[in-house]
């Protein structure tokens, strides 16, 4: 079968396994374990896994094999390995790499539980982090310890801010000190980001968000080389219990058959309510990496090709006038997930990004009026209506 498929048939039909029955649709293999037709055959088995073989759902299932096909054929790399959800993904990739003594650069602005990760696990373990402006490459240059920084890690579009990390200029960097370079794609989307081609080593997501799509299942994934996958990070993430479950693999395939078209169409949208929102005098700052305005607007479109299916803005009146407004929202919800099909608005500084110190939230732009907007599938025009109509309340 020819297999330079393009991203829409790559997200349907790759990685497809089939049983005897020939079902169309992707089953699930809801079993822990597998039989031997032998003793000699599990012993065989247990010396080295051939194929399309497998031993305990926590190394494997053929449910998740094909979603770890399936996506590793999207994001252009050798192989992929399941997790139970992004955060097992993020320190899976990490710390089945690291070892104490070892040294890691990473962006300053990162999710909270990331950050978790880098501030306080890593440095129990002697593995010390230094901190950097992800768009300063200057900054990157300056930290690097060439032959003991192992990884340069990042969000390739941060939370809740927008703002994009140059993932070529990094990795030629890292890789010049012999790092390797881990991208946390989640905002950027795998549909958006060719980080894998601009230099990525390792890809993870948390496939909650648009992978999912539907706010169903938590779930996450380590994308890289089979070197990476199957000799670093499998082993940890198999010995460790952070394996995903078939049950959730399958409500991925699921949502990978659409999720081409749903990220185009929330981007659309995205682009659509950016401009309606833009100049309106209530808001300090409309921030979307679409709009001419935003200050990484070319490096956005030469690494996405698109703004994506976020968008930031400050209430300037601030919290009290940013509460009035998420409360007046009909159709979009007040919540913390992202990329669902339901349009979702956050406000970082009480919720997601609560614990930070004031110092920390200022530097990161998370001021009190600040609202991160997950644009979902809904009509473009209801959601700029809801958006006015709330605006029409602070
Ligand atoms: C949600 C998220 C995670 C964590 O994923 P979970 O599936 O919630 O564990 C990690 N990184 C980023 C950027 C995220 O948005």
């Amino acid at each position: 079968m020819s297999k330079d498929w393009k991203t829409r048939t790559t997200l349907v039909h790759e990685g497809s396994r089939r049983s005897q029955y020939g079902e169309m649709a992707e089953a699930i293999f809801l079993t822990q374990g597998f039989v031997y037709p032998t003793a000699e055959a599990a012993e065989a088995r247990f010396l080295k896994i051939e194929g399309d073989e497998f031993i305990y759902a926590r190394y494997g299932n053929p449910t998740t094999r094909m979603f770890e096909e399936r996506i590793a054929a999207l994001e252009g790399t050798e192989d992929a390995f399941a997790t139970a959800s992004g955060m097992a993904a993020v320190n899976g990739a990490l710390v089945s790499l690291l070892r104490a003594g070892d040294h890691v650069v990473s962006s300053r602005a990162l999710f909270g539980s990331c950050l978790y990760i880098l501030e306080d696990v890593l440095g129990r373990f002697g593995v010390e982090v230094t901190f950097v402006d992800g768009a300063d490459l200057d900054q990157w240059r300056a930290a690097m310890r060439p032959g003991v920084t192992k990884a340069a890690f990042f969000e390739s579009m941060s939370n809740p801010t927008l703002e994009l990390v140059d993932i070529r200029g990094v990795a030629e960097i890292a890789h010049a000190a012999g790092a390797l370079v881990i991208v946390d794609n989640v905002f950027a989307t795998p549909i958006f980001s060719r980080a894998v081609e601009q230099g990525a080593d390792v890809v993870v997501y948390s496939t909650t968000k648009h992978i999912d799509g539907q706010g169903r299942a938590l779930g996450g994934v380590i994308c890289g080389t089979t070197e990476f996958v199957r000799k670093v990070a499998e082993p940890y993430m198999k010995h460790t219990g952070g394996s995903m479950s078939p049950f959730t693999s399958w409500i991925m395939l699921n949502g990978m058959a659409t999720l081409d078209l749903r990220c185009r169409a929330m981007a659309d949208s995205a682009a659509r309510i950016a401009l309606a929102l833009e100049g309106d005098a209530r808001l300090g700052r409309v921030i979307y990496p679409g709009l001419a305005s935003h200050p990484q607007h070319d490096l956005a479109m030469a690494q996405m090709g698109s703004g994506g299916t976020m968008i930031a803005f400050d209430i300037t009146a601030g919290k009290e006038a940013a509460f009035r407004f998420m409360n007046a929202l009909e159709i979009i919800k007040i919540s913390n997930n992202l990329g669902d099909a339901k349009s979702i608005a956050t406000h970082p500084a009480t919720t997601t990004h609560q614990r930070l110190p004031q110092p920390q939230k200022d530097a990161l732009g998370i001021t009190p009026g600040l609202i991160r907007l997950s644009v979902g599938l809904e009509d473009a025009g209801d959601l700029i209506a809801d958006l006015k109509r709330a605006l029409d309340q602070v």
